[in-house]
């Protein structure tokens, strides 16, 4: 009987990182759950739906924007489980700001967490990962393929997620380890539907009619690519990005 693979996920108290550990838990891995205690998204909650699952899983305390506290957050699954096989950088923040409007320390704290957290989180797993492991970075249409008003630096970063992946999974083939980075479009968690900063529930109802698939995505339909792109399935894939948005980028 092999050992269960364990995974990091950072922003798993919310959101796709939460669909992804419930997710995993059907799959029989173990993730362990990040939090940031900077909002008020409930880790609670995922560990409760993972449970339910028949999952198991532990809630650690990160913050992306520290160097130690990520390498704190990996080292708990050596820790806690004996082994790290999967890393999810997926936490980020979408603050809107015109370009006029972006000071520069919007910028820097939009590239702090969005993209450097990224980096961190992958050279914190790259440090610890057992030999056939994989990782995710959680870029968006916005950093490919998709130009939105008010988020250039959102953009930035999450073009920036999409180099970054490519160069780490040339380096890290030798290791046997496999770097690849999924592209939501329009997906309904609290960022979307934040209305300040993103397009609120109306206006997520109103872009979903314009989408192909006549809806907007569900957390769910992240996850489950994002456990794709970590498995056995996708063993000779590495250094790409996978867009999954009902066919918004194509129409
Ligand atoms: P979400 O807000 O539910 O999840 C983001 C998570 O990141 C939250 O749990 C938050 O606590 C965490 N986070 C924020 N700052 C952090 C920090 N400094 N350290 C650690 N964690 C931090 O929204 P989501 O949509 O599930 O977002 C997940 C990822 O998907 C993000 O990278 C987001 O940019 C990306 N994305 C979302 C959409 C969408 O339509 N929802 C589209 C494209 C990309």
């Amino acid at each position: 009987m092999p050992e269960p693979r364990v995974a990091i996920i950072t922003g798993a108290a919310s959101g796709i990182g939460r669909a992804l550990a419930v997710h995993y838990a059907g799959l029989g891995v173990r993730s362990i759950i990040g939090s940031f205690s900077g909002d008020p998204h409930d880790p609670q909650e995922t560990l409760r739906l993972v449970q339910a699952a028949g999952g198991e899983a532990v809630v650690h305390e990160v913050d992306v924007r520290s160097t130690a506290s990520v390498d704190a957050f990996a080292q708990r699954a050596v820790d806690e489980y004996g082994r790290l096989d999967y890393a999810v950088a997926n936490a980020g923040i979408l603050r809107n700001s015109s370009l006029t409007e972006m000071t520069d320390a919007r910028w820097t704290d939009m590239l702090d967490v969005d993209l450097t957290g990224v980096l961190r989180t992958l050279r914190a797993a790259a440090d610890r990962m057992t030999e056939g492991g994989a990782m995710v970075a959680t870029s968006s249409i916005a950093g490919g393929v998709y130009g939105w008003q008010g988020h250039a630096h959102y953009a930035a970063a999450k073009a920036g997620v999409l180099g970054l992946i490519r160069s780490v999974a040339v380096e890290l083939g030798p290791q046997g380890i496999r770097v690849n980075a999924v592209i939501p479009g329009l997906i309904e968690t609290p960022q979307s539907l934040d209305p300040v900063n993103s397009l609120g529930p109306d206006g997520l109802a109103q872009a979903g009619k314009d989408i192909p698939w006549g809806r907007v995505g569900t957390p769910a339909e992240v996850a489950s690519v994002i456990a794709f792109l970590t498995s056995a399935d996708a063993g000779y894939v590495t250094g790409q990005s996978l867009i999954v948005d009902g066919g918004l980028t194509v129409k």
